[in-house]
């Protein structure tokens, strides 16, 4: 295993090969410099389902292995700002999205749960070891 914390996944009831295939997603993923990531885009490497995977990741990111962040898009799509918790958020407030300068108030159906590799993980520096 390439993050040694994932294999604390056992007391979640994640079987290993679960946890493995996990952690050469995740590897990879850090491997090519992705600073944030959609639930379905590991999904889509490990194979199961996007809800599985959901769960997977937040525990994972209660292993200390990731982070999880609300991604805010604008009506354009464009992907506006993140926030850690859900009540940074002012809702019902407008604000300017940052990339295509349109005004609008952020809508919960617009909200996007991603995850970033942390700390060491997430530095070039360190993935370079051999
Ligand atoms: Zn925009």
């Amino acid at each position: 295993m390439f993050f040694k914390q994932l294999k604390k996944l056992k007391a979640f009831d994640i079987n290993q090969e679960i946890s493995e295939r996990l952690d050469g997603a995740l590897h990879y993923l850090s491997d090519e410099g992705a600073k944030r990531f959609t639930p379905r885009l590991v999904s889509e490497k490990i194979d199961i389902s996007l809800e599985e995977t959901r769960t997977l990741l937040l525990r994972a990111s209660q292993l200390g292995v990731l982070e999880p962040f609300f991604e805010i898009e604008c009506p354009e799509g464009d992907s506006d700002f993140f926030v850690k918790s859900l009540e940074e958020i002012n809702w019902g407030k407008e604000v300017q999205c940052r990339v295509c300068d349109s005004i609008y108030i952020p809508s919960s159906e617009h909200v996007w749960l991603t995850f970033s590799l942390k700390g060491e993980f997430s530095d070039p520096k360190v993935m370079c070891r051999p």
